[in-house]
């Protein structure tokens, strides 16, 4: 599966990966996350039982609520053309 990057910016450390619908993921600190309600929940909720998750706050910087997962990082591999793949 191919991701593009939408946002790459110096003072945001994440990235956002359009998933259609008009949804994303929010890729950061290796770890993606996918949103419900406002909060961005790991994408390996059910798969790993993780209960790590975080906020995006109005000016669009990071708020951990609970950064401990049950699991490692799912292993992205960033492309010379500025694309993720998962590998
Ligand atoms: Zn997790």
């Amino acid at each position: 599966m191919e991701f593009t990057i939408v946002r790459r910016n110096g003072n945001i450390n994440y990235q956002l990966i359009p998933t259609g619908k008009g949804k994303h993921l929010v890729l950061w600190r290796k770890y993606t996350f996918s949103e419900s309600n406002g909060i961005y929940y790991c994408s390996s909720k059910w798969k790993h039982k993780c209960s790590a998750r975080i906020k995006l706050t109005k000016g669009k910087k990071i708020l951990p609520i609970d950064l401990l997962h049950s699991h490692e990082p799912p292993n992205y591999h960033l492309t010379a053309d500025g694309v993720y793949v998962k590998v």
